[in-house]
């Protein structure tokens, strides 16, 4: 798989390298000079669109897009210089994560580029009006607007499927899948191969299968790659695989006729097979606490499954015209905590506190761990001053109550909140940021408070 970054900076390098540096900045000069009729009109005849309409209609949107639409334009056609392009390419794949989070249709992004290169090629058409120079600018105008498009759905493309694979374990966790009844099967079916390879050491006949090809190296092939996908303990259990079927096995085929040299590849053998074992118990073990969809400290909502949360949360309000909001906490000084009470103490406080934030809340509402100490509430069907309220409940709770220590004493802490409340802006990464914002607020403010973003 080819590194995304460098091929986009390399298929921009050439788009310099085709079109001479005079072209290029005359192009840059018109385009500035037309980038905010440009925008203006994009705004119009996206407004016209039905399916648009509902990404757009937002005024800060409005504000936002006008500016960035026209800084966009004036971007992509200012790169004249090879040390521009790396953070021109970067620009075009945050554009299109940005595009992925707010579930942008993609037809919508096609759409708009279209628009573009028509009303540009007008002008084009005035400022070189000799065929040949036409041709040239023409071309190197669509050149520089698809490889924008096509950096934006390359990031598109993969945020959208790290989303999708997110939301199908949120599914899957829904349907309740087993993983636990999987880890036990395929503990037996390790076991199952090494019984049959004493078995075919015995007979002396024909060497066992290697384990690649036993039901154990299938399943790890097959189904543990994309169940376990990115766990860092796959390519561990890969190399041990390819050790056992490429050496151990071998060796000890070889040896089979010796007693000691047979013994001793035998236990060489088995050792592997324990800690091949004992990793996949690991795996299991982890992927079992995050199938559960929950944090394995604190019990609360895995933060991989917030997009998929807030995204429905989004679509919900937008149809129906509701009201949800988020609480950003953040625990109080934190830090002393665990220089008091040890990490152990900390640990133990965090989930004092993420339990007592989760029993006060709704059933109906998602308590997220959003970082060490940040939890994050998503509250469903509720308006600006129900969730400062819930903040305000919740953090005079905590402020009243004892907490367990490791060694039996007992400490107190307290929180800050950040409140923000669904406004009708598509990303829900600006609903968290204004949360952000107001939690930082609360801390500058002097902590144990809540305020509204
Ligand atoms: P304040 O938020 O009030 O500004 O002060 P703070 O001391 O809480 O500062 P900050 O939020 O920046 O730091 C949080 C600390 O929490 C840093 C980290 O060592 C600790 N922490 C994060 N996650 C865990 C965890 O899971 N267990 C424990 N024991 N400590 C954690
Ligand atoms: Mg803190
Ligand atoms: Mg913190």
């Amino acid at each position: 798989m080819i590194n995304p970054l460098e091929y986009g900076q390399s298929q921009w390098q050439q788009i310099l390298h085709d079109y001479d540096a005079s072209l290029r900045s005359r192009m840059g000069e018109l385009v500035q000079a037309h980038s905010r009729g440009l925008a203006e009109n994009f705004y119009q005849q996206m407004m016209d669109l039905p399916e648009a309409r509902r990404f757009l209609e937002h005024e800060q949107v409005n504000r936002q897009l006008m500016a960035s639409m026209t800084r966009w334009l004036e971007q992509v056609f200012s790169v004249h210089e090879v040390t521009q392009i790396p953070a021109a390419v970067e620009r075009q794949f945050e554009v299109g994560r940005v595009h992925a989070r707010i579930n942008l249709p993609i037809n919508l992004v096609s759409a708009g580029a279209r628009l573009h290169k028509k009303c540009l090629l007008e002008h084009v058409t005035q400022r070189w009006p000799v065929p040949a120079d036409w041709l040239k600018a023409a071309t190197y105008l669509v050149e520089v607007i698809d490889l924008s498009l096509e950096l934006m759905s390359l990031a598109f493309v993969s945020k959208s499927e790290r989303k999708s694979r997110a939301a199908e374990a949120y599914r899957l966790h829904n349907l309740g899948m087993n993983l636990s009844v999987e880890r036990e099967r395929q503990r037996a079916s390790l076991l199952d191969w090494s019984q049959e390879l004493v078995f075919a050491l015995h007979q002396h006949e024909t060497p066992p299968t290697a384990l690649r090809h036993a039901e154990f190296g299938l399943w790890f092939h097959h189904q543990a790659v994309s169940v376990f996908e990115g766990a860092p303990e796959l390519e561990q259990i890969e190399h041990m695989l390819r050790n056992i079927d490429l050496q151990l096995l071998p060796a000890l085929w070889e040896a089979r006729e010796h007693r000691t040299a047979m013994a001793e590849s035998m236990a060489a053998l088995q050792r592997e097979l324990r800690a091949l074992s004992y990793l996949l118990a690991t795996l299991f073990d982890r992927f079992i606490e995050l199938e559960h969809g929950r944090d394995t400290l604190t019990r609360l909502l895995d933060r991989r499954f917030l997009p998929a949360v807030l995204n429905r949360e989004v679509r919900l309000a937008m149809r129906g015209g509701g009201e949800f909001s988020v609480i950003l906490f953040d625990v109080d000084w934190f830090k002393q905590v665990n220089d008091n009470h040890g990490h152990e103490g900390g640990d133990m406080v965090l989930q004092q506190v993420a339990s007592l934030v989760a029993g006060s809340v709704r059933s109906s509402d998602f308590c997220f761990r959003y970082g060490g100490e940040e939890l994050l509430v998503v509250l469903v069907e509720a308006g600006a001053d129900n969730a400062l309220a819930v903040a305000e409940k919740v953090r005079d709770k905590l402020m009243n109550s004892e907490l367990s220590l490791p060694d039996g004493k007992r400490t107190q802490v307290t929180l800050s909140g950040g409140v923000a409340t669904f406004d009708g802006h598509p990303d829900y990464d600006q609903l968290i940021k204004r949360a952000d914002r107001a939690l930082y607020r609360a801390k500058a403010e002097g902590r144990n408070r809540c305020l509204p973003g």
